[in-house]
């Protein structure tokens, strides 16, 4: 069975690349489906997300990214993908994700989220931690996989 890991990934963490490698090990392939999300205004462009998370999965086999515009449930009856994985890191993302969950599902019918919970290493990291750190010159280095880590030095010099 496939699953589809929707998410800004702006930019892709550590902590997406393990709720990732979890998911791979359980599905036949996850597809790591890197949203447009302009209302949040990402740091990356979505061409940028994309390439990132490409480099970030590359050794892992049973993957596939790709990037989207527009509703999630509509990628979903594109691709004919039923689960959607998310990741749950605290009480914070689990009623972000039980609104969502419920949403839409009232759009699709049979709509199934799979919630996964990180390895504690990355418990408390976000893509917006990592983002501020850019902003203000700090090391990224230890929460990016090593490729994505590389790309980002061409716009962040200092890192
Ligand atoms: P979104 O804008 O959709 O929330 P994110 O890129 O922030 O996109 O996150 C995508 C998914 O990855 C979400 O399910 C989020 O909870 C999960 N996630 C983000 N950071 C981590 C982390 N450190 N560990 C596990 N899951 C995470």
């Amino acid at each position: 069975m496939k699953i589809i890991y929707p998410g800004t990934f702006d930019p892709f963490s550590l902590g997406h690349t393990n709720i990732t490698a979890r998911a791979c090990a359980m599905y036949e392939c996850v597809i790591i489906a890197v949203s447009e999300n302009i209302y949040k205004k990402p740091m990356f462009t979505l061409e940028q997300r994309v390439e990132m998370a490409k480099l970030a999965v590359a050794d892992i086999r049973n993957t596939e990214v790709i990037g989207f515009k527009g509703l999630l449930v509509d990628l979903m009856q594109e691709k004919g993908v039923h689960c959607v994985l998310r990741g749950i890191r605290g009480m914070v993302d689990f009623e972000y994700e039980l609104q969502m969950a419920q949403a839409n599902r009232s759009m699709l019918k049979g709509y199934e989220p799979i919630f996964l919970m990180p390895g504690e290493n990355y418990m408390a990291l976000s893509s917006a931690f990592i983002r501020d750190l850019l902003r203000h010159g700090g090391n990224v280095s230890p929460f990016l996989p090593k490729p994505v880590n590389e790309y980002i030095k061409q716009f962040y010099d200092r890192i």
